[in-house]
């Protein structure tokens, strides 16, 4: 099980000093799905960038704590500061920030892609959970003070065979094609795919909380199906907990939240169940303006 939350966090970009967020609480419990809704420029992306530790944002106040408290997970290492870990060290510890669509990469296919991206998360993990004390006496015993080679270098923890077992796993589970993997990343995905490689990344990635910031933008309705039906499997098969940020209440018909959240002005101004999405279609944004400010 794992929590991520997000407490009392103001941000600003770093270039302008422009204050975004001001004071958003949430928290993401492995498992669920929360809908993080708002209108436009309320500041969804800016939440999901700084979860994520993008440069260009500057958190001002508060923070976000990652709890892991999994069987496995040594006592020291079950609560982390993501604000002071690197992007990278962040989606180790299984914090999964959506797609950084690598198009620019010449002939490299998805799938030795999606392969060293998981390498490079094991690796990075290993690194985060390794016990410091114990690392340096066994280097003390062995007389050297890095560790040697253990393979070849270009290998990684998963080998392409086993990487292929796992991707036929991953991609039955999403119900996508093989052949989809196999092609070049530059290749021209269209915007559907594109979505659907996200959550593909996200299930060989196996993250206790995956941010999915307007995944449903520009999708057809079948396409729009598939991407669903794809997230209700990480959820269901992998427990994956999913921040699912939306402008519009369409996908929510398919990936029913347990909790939606409205976004206004950097905070968030309103809760409840899937029954306020629904709402929210009906009576728009500036119904939760009104309440809000009625209320104050
Ligand atoms: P949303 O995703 O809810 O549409 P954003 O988080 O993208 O909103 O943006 C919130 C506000 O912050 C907007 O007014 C946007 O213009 C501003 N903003 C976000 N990022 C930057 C940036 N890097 N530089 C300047 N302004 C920014
Ligand atoms: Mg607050
Ligand atoms: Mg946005």
């Amino acid at each position: 099980m794992a929590t991520l939350e997000l407490k009392n966090l103001h941000a600003e970009v770093v270039e302008a000093d422009e204050k975004i967020l001001n004071g958003v609480d949430l928290e993401v419990q492995s498992g669920e799905i929360h809908a993080l809704m708002g209108p436009n420029g309320s500041g969804k992306s800016t939440t999901a960038k700084v979860i994520a530790g993008h440069p260009a944002y500057e958190v001002t106040e508060g923070e976000v704590i990652l709890h892991l408290d999994d069987e496995d997970v040594p006592e020291d290492k079950q609560s982390w500061n993501l604000l002071d870990l690197e992007p990278n060290e962040r989606a180790a510890l299984g914090v999964f920030l959506g797609f950084q669509y690598p198009a620019e990469i010449e002939g490299v296919t998805m799938v030795n892609f999606l392969r060293q991206a998981l390498n490079a998360k094991l690796e990075e993990r290993e690194e985060l959970f390794e016990d410091e004390e114990a690392e340096a006496e066994e280097e003390e015993d062995a007389g050297y003070e890095t560790s040697p080679m253990e393979g070849p270098a270009d290998e990684g923890e998963v080998d392409v065979a086993e990487f292929q077992q796992i991707l036929s796993e991953k991609m039955d589970l999403l119900d996508m094609d093989e052949k989809f993997a196999h092609r070049y990343l530059n290749a021209g995905f269209s915007g559907g795919e594109k979505k659907q490689n996200e959550v593909l990344q996200a299930a060989i990635l196996e993250p206790s909380v995956a941010v999915l910031d307007e995944i449903d933008s520009g999708l057809d309705i079948d396409r729009l199906q598939d991407v669903s039906n794809g997230i209700n499997a990480l959820r269901d098969e992998q427990g994956t907990g999913v921040l699912q940020i939306t402008h519009y209440q369409r996908i929510l018909d398919y990936v029913e939240p347990d909790h939606v959240h409205v976004m206004l002005d950097g905070e968030i101004a309103m809760s409840g169940g899937a029954e306020l999405a629904e709402k929210l279609e009906d009576k728009g944004y500036d119904w939760v303006r009104e309440e809000v400010y009625e209320a104050a």
